[in-house]
């Protein structure tokens, strides 16, 4: 048995300079190197003939030398170099750029295999920079070959000589997450077959198995950490029933609009939820700008009116006294009383602000993540409300809950969630859907737009700024950073900005301002002092400043279509026309594509729905904002089918251990740590 902590540098193969190389791929063990999973393999040993292969293929050929190489030089810093190879169906060239050591690598009259990317014009057939092997010594070429993501200064041989080594020496001292039931049960490699064949698959079917084994393992371990957090049983308590008539006209009369029919609908659904006696566990989906908040404070209202404390939790601080400020107004009248709570509160009010909630004389209160620290009690939760929930955790939201007693819970999100998901974290949730904005919202046109257009995308923000409107501009960073070359940070963009917009006031707000300056800046934005107010995304979930017509996102090929579409919802809340110009440096077919689906469609569904599918597996749409954790192998998107095992093999080992106590099960309650990165206590 080996140390599997072992430092990297007594791995066969690493140098000291390679360590430091290593460790900035977050790589510093034996056992890291071991679960560092290739990113794609290439086929190198699936050889096709001269006259088989196709232009654009990357392909293996067996080929004889049947010429010298040439040299030419064609500039001062560029030799390319040639020869001619041939097997029994036809002759190619093969080119190479600047590697003078081919001269002396190729002999003629020798086999070797080659592996490269076939050009083929008018049919002269050219294979370019390929690798090669003698025919005899496949080190290179005659197999699947690993690709890892990587960084400068190792090359893909150097490391994959690594990770055979790592893997070699680890071999035997690997331990096996899953129990041997589980495995015979379910036909799976054991973990040491299944990390070579990971790593150095002989044929497609041994990476398959082993994949198919080391997703399961994940999603496995997933579904035992949400079975952990879900509270136990709630579906059988009975829970709170509102059943005091409210006055929800006369609140309905302090709008100045009517609902729509879809937040009628949705509010007859909630209504129904609160009456019975049965806990509610509600989702509200509804694009941004569907008026999500007034639904929430009529449910706040009745739980009130009915004699319990309500909550409502939202991500930022912004967006929470945006909610304290409208709901305050709404409610005013009604001799209730509303409070904020955020991480910014003096210290003396707080502990009134503590007292008042377990005394009872707060009746609503509205908060960030502080709601959900310890110290905060309450006298008679009825009702918790998280606002922008894929901003939160599944574990936040069941803390926030767990304050009260069998409380009706309601959780709001605009983005759209995929069934498979939703089905993973809410289980016995019920959906509600407002599929339909408040009448006379426009249309926002979005425009994406390269870097010469910039100085008329500056020309048109200071007409429209002349006329009175006001413009956000979203960076993906907050400052400068060297290693990230041509990404726009809020900090240079705002002395860029301040030139242009000379004329007027240009101001910047992102997370790592104190709250009071952040909200002091989103204030005076609001009041119109400020024009133009460059930020990161933390103006993304909620803020609503109606006289705000257009987003320009900097950087827009750094953000996924979902958040672009949140931004977006920044604008078009107010009776003037709002623009989108979405900014993008970026000659890839795929950004192109996203940045066509923002232009074509307005609706959040569509988007997020457009979304999958263009990010390639291994890209897992953004689970971590569901509170899922990231994975190394398991793709929810492709690997519902395993799921389904997964899940009921996490309920079998739910029913039999639920503490997971026995000792085979003991590395699984470890990978649930690693996996959530948190503890869990039993
Ligand atoms: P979201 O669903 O994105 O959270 P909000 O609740 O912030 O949306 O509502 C967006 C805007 O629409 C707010 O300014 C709100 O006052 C307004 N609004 C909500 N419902 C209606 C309605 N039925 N008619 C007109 N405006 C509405
Ligand atoms: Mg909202």
């Amino acid at each position: 048995m080996v140390d599997l902590d072992m430092d990297l540098r007594f791995i066969k193969g690493v140098g000291p300079a390679r360590v430091e190389i290593l460790n900035k791929l977050g790589l510093f063990t034996l056992k890291d190197i071991v679960n560092y999973f290739p990113r794609e393999y290439e086929d190198r040993g699936n050889y096709k003939k001269i006259i088989e292969v196709v232009d654009g293929e990357t392909v293996a050929v067996k080929a004889i030398i049947a010429s010298n190489v040439s040299e030419t030089r064609v500039r001062r810093n560029m030799a390319i170099y040639k020869a001619i190879v041939r097997d029994e169906t036809g002759s190619m060239i093969l080119t190479w750029f600047n590697q003078p050591y081919i001269k002396k690598q190729l002999k003629m009259g020798e086999e070797y295999s080659f592996y490269g990317k076939i050009k083929n014009t008018f049919g002269k057939i050219e294979m370019q920079s390929p690798v090669f092997d003698e025919s005899s010594k496949a080190k290179n070429t005659g197999k699947i070959i690993p690709i890892y993501p990587l960084t400068n200064g190792i090359t893909q041989n150097v490391f994959r000589g690594i990770v055979e080594s790592a893997v070699k020496t680890a071999s035997g001292s690997l331990e096996d997450s899953l129990p041997e039931w589980i495995r015979t049960q379910n036909n799976l490699d054991d973990i040491e077959t299944a990390i070579k064949n990971i790593h150095f698959p002989e044929h497609l079917a041994q990476f398959d198995k082993a994949r198919y084994r080391l997703a399961f393992e994940e999603l496995l371990t997933m579904q035992l950490g949400l079975l952990r957090f879900k509270e136990k049983g709630k579906e059988d308590i009975k829970g709170i029933s509102f059943e005091k008539d409210e006055r929800m006209d006369e609140l309905l009369a302090t709008l100045p609009y009517t609902l729509t029919n879809a937040q009628q609908k949705v509010w007859k659904e909630i209504d129904a939820d609160m009456k019975s006696d049965k806990s509610m566990n509600r989702l509200v989906q509804g694009d941004v700008g569907s008026g999500k908040t007034v639904v929430a404070t009529m449910a706040m209202f009745k739980a009130v009116r009915n004699g319990y404390q309500a909550a409502l939790m939202a991500p930022t601080a912004i967006l929470a006294r945006q909610h304290y400020e409208g709901i305050s107004k709404m409610v005013s009248s009604f001799g209730m009383k509303v409070q904020l709570l955020t991480g910014d509160v003096t210290k003396k009010n707080k502990q009134i602000i503590l007292d008042e909630l377990k005394n009872g004389e707060i009746d609503m209160i509205i908060g960030t993540h502080a709601l959900i620290e310890e110290n905060v009690e309450f006298k008679n939760i009825g009702l918790v409300i998280t606002d922008e929930q894929h901003r939160f955790g599944v574990r936040q939201r069941g803390i926030l809950s767990s304050k009260g007693e069998k409380v009706d819970t309601l959780v709001m999100t605009a983005t759209p969630i995929p069934r498979t998901l939703a089905i993973i974290l809410y289980g016995d949730l019920d959906i509600s859907i407002i599929d339909e904005l408040p009448p006379g919202r426009q249309k926002i046109d979005t425009f994406a737009v390269r870097r010469n257009m910039e100085e008329r995308v500056n020309n048109f923000v200071i007409k429209e700024i002349t006329d009175g409107r006001q413009a956000y501009i979203v960076c993906p960073l907050v400052e400068e950073s060297e290693n990230m070359d041509g990404v726009k940070s809020v900090t240079e963009q705002l002395e860029y900005y301040k030139k242009v917009f000379r004329d007027f006031n240009v101001e910047m707000l992102h997370g790592k301002m104190r709250p009071k300056e952040k909200d002091e800046i989103m204030a005076r934005f609001k009041a119109n002092e400020i024009q133009v107010l460059i930020s990161t995304t933390v103006i993304e979930v909620g803020v609503d400043v109606p006289n705000s017509t257009i987003m320009i996102v900097e950087n827009a090929e750094r953000f996924g279509l979902a958040q672009l579409h949140q931004l977006r919802g920044r604008v078009g809340r107010g009776k003037f026309k709002s623009y989108c110009i979405l900014k993008y440096d970026s000659k890839s077919d795929v950004v192109r594509q996203r940045m066509e689906i923002m232009q074509k469609s307005n609706d959040g569904f569509v988007i997020s729905e457009k979304d999958l599918e263009l990010r390639g597996p291994g890209d897992f749409f953004g689970t971590k904002q569901h509170g899922i954790p990231e994975f190394k192998v398991a793709n929810l998107f492709v690997d519902v089918p395993i799921l389904k095992v997964a899940q009921s093999v996490a309920n079998t080992i739910n029913e039999d251990d639920p503490e997971l106590k026995l000792p085979e099960n003991g590395m699984l309650l470890r990978k649930i740590e690693e996996l959530f990165k948190e503890k869990i206590s039993l």
